[in-house]
């Protein structure tokens, strides 16, 4: 008998993060939090092993009037002063395209509503290989099929394994809706270049012809990029998209504020045409008020209050934490090419991503357990979280790591 509709898929979610917490936290128990490593988490933590939860965020927050953080939004697509604050804070100056913002919670939600109305049931949707989970169990949700394309080859974006996804996609539908994660791919800590942005663009336009395009861009970690601005550049680019052609980007408050919990976050909406951006508008609210209604009030009257009164200290804060984000990854990255411990191409970001097989993934996987150091699988590859692993703990932890992949490999 169901009790749910025939359709949705009953599997239970195939949990890789929460059960090797859970077992970090038991070995840290066993044998003390020092003799383990625990490169499970996913949030960004300081050096003391606890999460960091910006100050210029929090004392915002708290300062906020209690009926701020009671009222509901002043719109279900978020509240005005909200909306022009993430548009001007990504783009940063760098589009002049039509454009709507349409306030989410997190990136989560601007990334499902995109998945769910932009794609009838039963089309596909093109992903990235190796990706954040999140993806997969929606198009599941929303019945999509999903394509994939191959994110590297050798060290810079596979151009080609993408377009020839596109390129099958485009033979059995009319529409075209494919995910970008970049600045600071999650779990490689890729980041597209300039020339690879523009050559994607170029290819779109072309597929634009024939068939309606839209670009979800997930910016999840942007704001922890290395370059800063300089890694909101590439938006420019998207000036150059034809009118058959939309950009969804993802944007959430969960790294950008380090607010996970505040559940915020903003679907930004950019196209050459009015009509084409107010039909994605008008629809994705629908969608809000349907599924979610409004956004918290207060997660959005901290950002503005952040942006336009403490812009400062939130920005020193938040440096501070890319430097060391930086100084982690550089470690690792320079320790795992000396000893020959093989990774996806690193630029930036809260994960390096060890690549290998999923056989040896899964044996290395147990080895590695087995010697105290928790990692997180994913597809073709072990996922190494930078952001919560302190210096002290990522000095030498490579040459640990290729020692006992040489056991099982
Ligand atoms: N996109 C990517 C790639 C992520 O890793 C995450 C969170 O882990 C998100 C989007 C969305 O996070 P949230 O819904 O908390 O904003």
């Amino acid at each position: 008998m169901n009790f749910v509709k025939e359709s949705v898929n009953q599997t239970p979610i195939v949990d890789t993060v929460f059960s090797i917490v859970a077992k970090a936290k038991e070995a840290k128990a066993k044998v003390g939090a020092d003799n383990v490593v625990d490169a499970t988490i996913g949030s960004l933590y300081d050096e003391e092993g606890t999460l960091v939860a910006l100050d210029s965020v929090y004392s915002s927050l708290k300062n906020l009037d209690n009926k701020v953080l009671a009222a509901y939004a002043a719109s279900f697509r978020g509240n005005p002063d909200f909306r022009k604050k993430v548009y001007d804070w990504v783009l940063n100056g760098n589009s002049h395209l039509e454009h709507e913002v349409i306030a989410t919670p997190g990136g989560t939600g601007a990334v499902g509503m995109t998945l769910q109305e932009c794609l009838d049931e039963g089309q596909t949707v093109i992903l990235p290989e190796i990706a954040w989970g999140s993806y997969a169990l929606m198009a599941q949700m929303h019945n999509l099929n999903v394509e994939k394309y191959s994110l590297f080859e050798e060290d810079h974006f596979n151009l080609n394994s993408f377009k020839a996804a596109c390129k099958k996609v485009m033979e059995k539908q009319n529409r075209l809706v494919m995910v970008i994660n970049d600045p600071c791919h999650n779990p490689t800590g890729y980041s597209l270049s300039e020339e690879e942005w523009k050559e994607v663009i170029s290819f779109l336009n072309e597929c634009s012809k024939t068939h309606a395009v839209v670009l979800l861009n997930d910016i999840a970690y942007i704001d922890f990029s290395s370059r800063q601005e300089k890694a909101k550049e590439y938006f420019a680019q998207f000036d150059q998209i034809e009118k058959n052609f939309v950009v969804i980007v993802a944007f959430s408050l969960s790294k950008s504020m380090t607010s996970y919990g505040l559940r915020c976050g903003a679907a930004i909406v950019l196209g050459q045409e009015k009509e084409a951006v107010e039909q994605v508008k008008i629809v994705f609210e629908k969608d809000a008020r349907a599924t979610w209604s409004n956004i918290n009030n207060g997660a959005m009257a901290t950002f503005v209050d952040v942006l336009d009164n403490h812009k400062a200290d939130y920005d020193k804060e938040r440096l501070h934490y890319v430097n060391l984000l930086k100084e982690r990854g550089d470690i690792f990255v320079k320790e795992a090419n000396e000893v020959g411990l093989k990774h996806y191409p690193y630029k930036e970001g809260f994960f390096v991503t060890l690549s290998m097989d999923n056989e040896t993934r899964d044996k290395f996987h147990e080895a590695l357990m087995e010697n105290n150091i928790f990692t997180v699988k994913v597809n073709l590859g072990i996922r190494v979280a930078i952001c919560s692993l302190s210096v002290e703990k990522t000095k030498g932890l490579a040459k640990k790591m290729k020692d006992i992949l040489d056991t099982v490999a």
